[in-house]
């Protein structure tokens, strides 16, 4: 056997094609641990999002022994530098070194936050494809990520939605919001009224909301918001919480089913904001 040779996540694919000896890379990464599922007594298979791969799943061996092989615990959420070895052909690669940068200590110290960044981590694995990188994307979750770290509690409703909206735009899921979805009117404060609807996958205006039965009346703050997400943060506390409920309805919707973890947001987003 070839000895492995240590790659850059981006340049792997390139690689496996032009050197035709390598049966097996050693890939270096950044990743966000998004899934992780105790496997036998001792190990990890484990999803993480990646800068230049995506999403990835990895078998990390010995990780849950006392003497893990590993620098640290490995737990959704981590961002870290990864080193992990991928046969050609095969989609599930083994982690070698863990190296984290970014522990969300501040996190784990706040119910809303924590639960708002694991619901981001369930989005992140619900709505990306594997070996399909978008590195704005894990650029965005990171920053989510440090976000729910340093701020207060009522901060992370405001940083929740941008994400989603980030998250909705590179899904190629993004809402209509700066006309009607039906008559494609602009947007404006002439309106009067303002509806959602989850099928026609954005705002509608009140002369074609009847055609559309699953509507649902929208405040104009709620509305503006949507249309200029810059606002969020002189939002009053109730359009906040008629956003992150309308936003889960409808990537409910996209993704054909409710994340596991939105019931959570939506308990403490009545409770803790
Ligand atoms: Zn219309």
């Amino acid at each position: 056997m070839p000895p492995p040779v240590i790659l850059n996540g981006a340049q792997r694919s390139e690689e496996f094609v032009s050197i035709d000896r390598v049966i097996m890379a050693l890939i270096k990464d950044k990743g966000i641990c998004i899934r992780s599922t105790d496997y036998s007594e001792s190990s990890q298979i484990l999803t993480f999002f990646t800068l230049s791969s995506g999403k990835i799943s990895l078998i990390a061996k010995g990780s849950r022994r006392t003497k893990s092989p590993f620098s640290a615990p490995i737990e959704i959420c981590s961002v870290a530098d990864l080193v992990y070895s991928l046969r050609e052909n095969e989609k599930m690669g083994t982690l070698t070194e863990f190296n984290p940068t970014f522990f969300c200590i501040g996190i784990r110290k706040k119910l809303l936050a924590l639960n708002a960044a694991f619901f981001a981590a369930e989005l992140l694995n619900l709505s990306t494809k594997e070996h399909d990188p978008h590195p704005e994307l894990f650029e965005q979750s990171v920053l989510l990520l440090q976000r729910l770290d340093e701020n207060p509690e009522n901060k992370v409703l405001p940083f929740l939605i941008l994400f989603e909206l980030s998250l909705l735009m590179y899904a190629g899921s993004q809402p209509l919001t700066d006309i009607c979805a039906n008559c494609k009117r602009k947007f404006d404060a002439n309106w009067k009224q303002y509806y959602f609807s989850l099928s026609s996958g954005g705002l509608v205006c009140r002369d074609c909301e009847p055609a559309f039965i699953d509507k649902k009346i929208l405040p104009y703050e709620a509305a503006l918001i949507l249309n200029n997400p810059q606002k969020i943060f002189d939002a009053q506390k109730n359009s906040l919480i008629q956003i992150e409920k309308l936003l889960i309805d409808y990537m409910t919707y996209v993704l054909e089913k409710k994340p596991r973890t939105a019931q959570m947001i939506l308990q403490l987003i009545r409770t803790t904001v």
